[in-house]
């Protein structure tokens, strides 16, 4: 009897899982199949933190098939190869998988998977994954389908009886090439963690996320730490998006022995948005699969002519800029494969307008650091950071008072820019203004212990924007962003700010 084979890619999960769901349903025996693709490891969004956090959550999930009767094969190759084999072995009558939105590289991976089914008789049905609506021409009603599918029912993991035994090894890390990640703070993996984390964060931490969530030292604890999850697919977003309702209507209810509940409800409805947002930037590559390939404005990208000036580059990837507060930062997510959204805006602001860096270069660099690497997030970002679609605001991060605003004592610099520890508070922010008596009694020489300023950070970051501004003039500019604005603008109207106090320069270019 031929079989049906459960494509498990970044949905490693046995909750709100429609492959499985659909194969418990057909009575053939099923073939769980995880794949790490060589071809994927040399591309250069990719980091061996990536393969080690999906071989991991595929590790945890085949331990949850087993409890339903399945199990998990692992190969390691070519994805056609490996598709041939098993079709050689079994006979595949149907591939059953959720549709994925990566990179260029999956993208065409998916076409020639596609060409490869047709031309073997297999039906491979896809599955619309979180809130993501393949073939749209506009966003006219995606935001009505994807709240509707937000709605659907969530489904407990089906129970199997008919199961294609694996016989082979699971690999491991070295077997690949690679070390074992030497990441610090290594999230537990898996869709068990993952249910724990949601958990606790809407339990307890989400209390304060509104007021926590800029700050890279409070939103370590009150921002949800979602993402690496939601990269591997370890929830489904439907289900986040439920127990998050759940809970505001919790609260609402019980508002009167729930003391701060107005802040706490602001909280997760804020939260909520974010999740919204995860599946509005997904689908612009959706709509777009190039985006990690081609700016989004190409005319901006050509009249900006960025270089990638080599040493900058080093200095600024490995947080040795001479701007502490900048350094702390990106040491931090050296160390730790996260850091919050702000600071991830940052990175790319000092990138892009001080220090005159390509998109494409630092945004592949940031790609390989992050844990919750996620294409469609992450190049939507990196477009709008860098200043390279023409339909957002220029947001010029200043470094140093970013620093003073988060880190007034300098803490988190002293810990992270260990350099820097014995620098008084005065000079903290900016160690080079401090008077060379007090750099020899603490045994910190700037130029020697720590490096000095790479630029001017005022200068640069002027220079940067102005450029910025003078490459989105002109007729063909504005032609391109329009389009832009038509095909992936969000169609919800804008919200109202509680506050004009802006840390950023911001100017609106319609
Ligand atoms: C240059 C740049 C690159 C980024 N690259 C990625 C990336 O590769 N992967 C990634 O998951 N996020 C990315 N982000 C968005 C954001 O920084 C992270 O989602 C967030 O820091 C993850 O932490 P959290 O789970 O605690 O977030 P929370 O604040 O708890 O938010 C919950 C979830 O909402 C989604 N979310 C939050 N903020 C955004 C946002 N601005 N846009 C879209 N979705 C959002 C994420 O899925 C997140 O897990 C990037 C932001 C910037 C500025």
């Amino acid at each position: 009897m031929a079989i049906d084979v459960v494509w498990f890619k970044r949905d490693l999960r046995t909750r709100d899982h429609a492959p499985l769901l659909s194969s418990s349903l057909s009575g053939r025996p099923v073939l769980c199949l995880f794949m790490l693709e060589e071809e994927r490891f040399k591309l250069n969004d990719t980091s061996p933190i990536h393969i080690n956090w999906e071989l991991d959550c595929a590790i945890e999930l085949s331990k949850n098939l087993k409890k339903i009767g399945l199990e998990m094969h692992f190969h390691v190759g070519n994805a056609e190869e490996i598709f041939d084999e098993i079709n050689k072995i079994y006979g595949i009558e149907r591939l059953l998988s959720h549709e994925e939105t990566g990179n260029s590289w999956s993208y065409e991976r998916d076409k020639k998977i596609s060409k490869w089914c047709d031309s073997n008789n297999i039906i491979w049905q896809e599955y619309p994954n979180n809130g993501v609506v393949r073939r749209l021409k506009n966003r006219d009603f995606w935001k009505k389908e994807r709240d509707s599918r937000m709605r659907i029912p969530l489904n407990e993991p089906p129970l199997f009886s008919n199961c294609v035994l694996f016989k082979g090894n699971i690999p491991r890390m070295e077997d690949l090439g690679f070390a074992n990640s030497v990441l610090t703070d290594w999230p537990k993996p898996g869709e068990e963690a993952a249910m724990e984390r949601l958990n606790e964060f809407l339990d307890r931490d989400s209390k304060r996320y509104s007021q926590s969530i800029s700050s890279p030292i409070l939103s370590i604890k009150h921002g949800s730490r979602l993402s690496p999850y939601f990269t591997a697919g370890a929830l489904s977003m439907r289900r986040v998006v439920q127990k998050t309702n759940e809970k505001i209507n919790f609260i609402k209810m019980n508002k009167t022995a729930i003391e701060g509940h107005s802040s706490w409800i602001r909280s997760l409805s804020s939260f909520r948005r974010r999740l919204a947002w995860r599946c509005h930037f997904i689908q612009k590559l959706e709509m777009g699969p190039d985006l990690d390939l081609v700016a989004q404005n190409p005319m901006i990208e050509k009249n900006m002519d960025r270089v990638l000036h080599i040493d900058r580059f080093e200095k600024w990837a490995n947080g040795n800029t001479g701007w502490p507060f900048f350094d702390a930062c990106m040491r931090q997510l050296n160390t730790t494969g996260w850091i919050n959204f702000r600071m991830r805006a940052m990175m790319m602001s000092c990138a892009s307008y001080n220090l005159w860096l390509p998109w494409r270069e630092t945004g592949e660099h940031l790609a390989r650091l992050f844990l919750d690497y996620e294409p469609g997030i992450h190049w939507s970002q990196v477009g709008m950071q860098s200043g390279t679609t023409g339909i957002n605001t220029i947001r010029a991060y200043s470094m140093t008072k970013q620093g003073k605003d988060h880190d007034p004592n300098g803490e988190y610099i002293r810990k992270w820019v260990p350099e820097l520890s014995m620098v008084p508070t005065d000079y903290i922010h900016e160690p080079w203004k401090m008077p060379e008596k007090i750099q020899k009694s603490i045994m910190c020489q700037i130029g020697k212990d720590y490096p000095e300023p790479i630029l001017n950070e005022i200068e640069s970051r002027k220079e940067g924007i102005k450029k910025s501004y003078s490459a989105r003039k002109g007729d063909d500019v504005k032609k391109i962003s329009q389009r832009i604005l038509k095909k992936h603008g969000s169609r919800s109207k804008p919200r109202k700010r509680a506050s004009s106090k802006s840390t950023t320069t911001q100017k609106k270019l319609f």
